[in-house]
């Protein structure tokens, strides 16, 4: 083991975890530990309070309107102000869909229900009758190598769409399917260390590179330097493999 750690907070595990969506934080400890890097995972559920000075990197899944709606007090109470000094701190988070929406202003869903959320990020979500679902492909503009677009492949099943506000750029562009709202092609948020996705599959084991992002900047913003670039790159056959033949099914 090298002498490096980096301590990682589940919210909600049990929760919101739609669509193997705790297979993120699998592939990051995963990832890390074959680097010889410890992984310290934490899960923080209902009634637990996040302290941001725990961890280094935050991960947020998925729900229905249900479990978000169930869960609203408990992240207004507990969560919330640990999570905008995280995000301020610049700290790593990633948020899936449900969990992505929580972080915004509020949602109003297609049946009527008006949900404020935790306001850490300038967007808000408005629910329509039919959902978005299916695998879908977009470009991520931070992983943009030479003007070569990196595309991320997912599966999406939402029936909220997102608007950004000025504060946030998208994570991306829509190659196949809708991404936030289905109407203007973004898809996504990004906001100094939070990347924000509705991406399911889930999202980091079917994009290698996009993990790696998220573990570089939590390791640079921990020890002040490029960790991870000092380091051999991972064999990643199998995944590239599986990520070409999905890109290639969906137009890329
Ligand atoms: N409840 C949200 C929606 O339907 C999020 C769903 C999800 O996380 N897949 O828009």
């Amino acid at each position: 083991m090298s002498e490096f750690e980096l301590r990682i907070g589940h919210l909600y595990p049990d929760v919101l975890n739609l669509y193997g969506d705790t297979g993120n934080v699998i592939c990051l400890r995963q990832r890390l530990e074959r680097r010889g890097i410890r992984a310290e995972v934490r899960g923080l559920g209902m009634g637990e309070v996040l302290h941001p000075d725990d961890f280094d990197l935050l991960f947020i899944g998925g729900g229905q309107d249900f479990e978000q709606d169930v869960l609203l007090q408990d992240a207004a109470r507990n969560k919330r102000e640990a999570i905008l000094r995280a995000i301020d701190e610049e700290k790593v988070l990633l948020a899936i869909c449900g969990g992505y929406q929580i972080l915004g202003n509020y949602y109003k869903t297609w049946d009527g229900h008006e949900l404020e959320y935790i306001g850490a990020l300038d967007l808000y979500t408005v629910g329509k009758k039919e959902r978005m679902i299916g695998n879908y492909m977009f470009t991520c503009d931070a992983l943009k190598e030479e003007g070569t677009p990196y595309h991320i492949v997912g599966f999406e099943n939402h029936s909220g769409m997102t608007y950004l506000g000025e504060k946030v750029a998208p994570l991306g562009h829509v190659v196949k399917g809708n991404g936030n709202n289905g109407e203007d092609g973004t898809e996504g948020a990004h906001y100094k260390n939070v990347f924000c996705s509705y991406s399911h599959g889930p999202m980091l084991p079917k994009n290698p590179r996009f993990a790696d992002l998220l573990i570089a900047k939590a390791l640079e913003r921990k020890y002040g330097r490029d960790v991870l670039g000092e380091m051999p790159p991972l064999d990643d056959t199998l995944e590239i493999r599986a990520h070409r033949y999905m890109e290639k099914r969906l137009g890329g």
